[in-house]
Formats: structure tokens, sequence, C-alpha cells
């Protein structure tokens, strides 16, 4: 069956993996072209824009894809509703990590968007660490009283706000190592976006165990009706009964 996983995460890599190996399957993994120098999944990869919903429609039929897997980040929310628009007639699932969940000793301030992040930040926060990726990070630009630590994995190419250091780092980061960060840099408050998982989940342990706030973005939500599952064992059984029912 040929299967496009849209990718980006180490979920799609882990199912690129798994299914790249397997008889009957042809998979192609897809990624935007953001990253300078990324984590490839095994197999065949395209990279960049498609040319929105007309243009991944176009290539879905051109490529004669049978399946289509969205393991996207779950903040790129506008792929995720290209493909339900350009592959409404093919099997189709989202493939989402769970959400990060609050804990006991947690001071989690959470809110929609990143422009409510920003309005938060203004409102409270001295110290920042900036830990949303590059993009977006503009929204911050306009803060002028604050200083942030800046966090990511290639340079932000949008304007930044006036008091900051830029770190350039790949996650996985191990508590102490957070920990460390956050009382080096005698950062105040947090910023994150409500990613899941374990690759960047130290961060939040680290401020639980410092007592900081943190400012989480919610996830953008995902089209009306989307079949989603959680994690990559779920979606390779349902890659294999969707090639069962295809014959
Ligand atoms: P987005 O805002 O949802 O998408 C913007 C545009 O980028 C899409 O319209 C599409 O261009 C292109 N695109 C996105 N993902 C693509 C893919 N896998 N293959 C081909 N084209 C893709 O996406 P984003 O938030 O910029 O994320 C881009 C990529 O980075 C995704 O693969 C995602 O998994 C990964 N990522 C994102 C984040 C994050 O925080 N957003 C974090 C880690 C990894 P066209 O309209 O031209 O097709």
């Amino acid at each position: 069956m040929k299967t496009l996983i849209l990718g980006g995460t180490r979920e799609a890599r882990d199912l690129a993996a798994i299914a790249s190996g397997e008889q009957g399957f042809d998979v192609v993994s897809s990624l935007a072209g953001r990253v300078r120098d990324p984590l490839l999944p095994v197999g065949a990869v395209r990279v960049g824009g498609f040319g929105g919903v007309d243009g991944l429609r176009e290539w879905l039929v051109a490529n004669e894809i049978e399946a289509v897997v969205d393991a996207t980040h779950p903040f790129a929310g506008i792929i995720s509703a290209h493909v339900a628009a350009a592959a409404a007639d093919l099997p189709l699932v989202h493939l989402r990590r769970p959400s990060w969940s609050e804990q006991p000793g947690d001071r989690w301030i959470r809110v929609p968007d990143l422009p409510t992040a920003a309005k938060t930040v203004a409102a409270q926060g001295n110290r920042v660490f900036l830990t949303i990726g590059r993009q977006g990070v503009g929204v911050f630009a306009g803060l002028t009283r604050p200083w942030f630590l800046i966090r990511a994995i290639d340079p932000p190419e949008v304007t930044l706000p006036p008091k900051h250091e830029l770190l350039l780092a790949r996650g996985p980061f191990t508590v102490a190592d957070e920990s460390r960060l956050l009382a080096d840099r005698r950062i105040d408050l947090l910023v994150t976006k409500d990613s899941g998982g374990d690759q960047t989940d130290a961060k939040l342990t680290a401020a639980r165990s410092a007592g900081l706030p943190v400012v989480m973005v919610d996830r953008p939500p995902l089209p009306e009706g989307a079949v989603v599952l959680e994690n990559v064992a779920q979606v390779w059984d349902w890659l294999r009964s969707a090639a069962e029912q295809s014959g």
C-alpha cells in the first residue's frame, strides 16, 4: 500500500522505520524543510511544501497514494487541516501524542495561543525562558521590558525581543540540565507549547522543582471528525488493517 507519512516528529520516523521494512508497504515520508539539518526518516523522503490543499491533492493523485498518516507535530495545524481536505477520499489518520497534564506542584497558566502567551509574559515575566521553537518567537518581539532566554534548533528568522540570549540546541534535555539552565539564567517564567511526549518534558519537571510558573500554550484543534490515534503502535495496526481492507 502506497503510504504517505507527513513527518517532522520522532513518531513519524519510528513509523517510517517500521513500515519501510514491511512487505506490501511502499512508504514515503514528507518533511516541510524547516530545519537545516533534519533527522531523516528511513526510506523514501520528499522535502518541501506541496502548494496548499490543491497542490497536496495533485501530489497524492500523481503519486498514487492509498493511505495517509499525518504524524506532524501537534502545533503544525495548517498541514493537518490541508491533508484532511486533500485526502478526504483516502484512509487518513492523525497521530497525536497525548497532551501534557498538570501534576501536583505545577503552576501552569493555560493559554489558547501565542498572542495570549505574550500578554501573560508582558504582565508577569521578568526573566523568561521561551521554548516554543523558532516559529512564533516574533509574537514576543514587541516586549521590551522582560529579558528572554530563547531556545531553538536553528536561529529564528524573525525580529526578536530586544533583551535576549539565543540558545541553539536540540532536545532531548535532562532534568539536571534544565534545572541548571533555569538557575543560571535566573528564570522566573517558562513559556512552552503543549507539545506532549517525553523528548522535551524535562523543563516541566525542572520548573516544578523550582516552583516556577509555566505559560502552557494549548494545541490548535484538529479538523472535525478526524480519526486520531496517540501512538505509533496504534497507527501501525490501523495501517495494516487499511492495507487488508484495500485487498
Ligand atoms: P504548518 O504551519 O502546519 O504548515 C505550514 C505549511 O508548511 C503547510 O501549509 C505546508 O506547505 C508545509 N508543511 C508543513 N508540514 C509539512 C510536511 N510534513 N511536509 C510537507 N510540507 C509541510 O507546519 P509547521 O508548524 O510550520 O511545521 C512544519 C514541520 O515541522 C512539520 O512537518 C512539523 O511536523 C514539524 N514540526 C513543527 C513544530 C511546531 O512547533 N510547529 C515542532 C516540531 C516539528 P504547503 O501549503 O505548501 O503544502
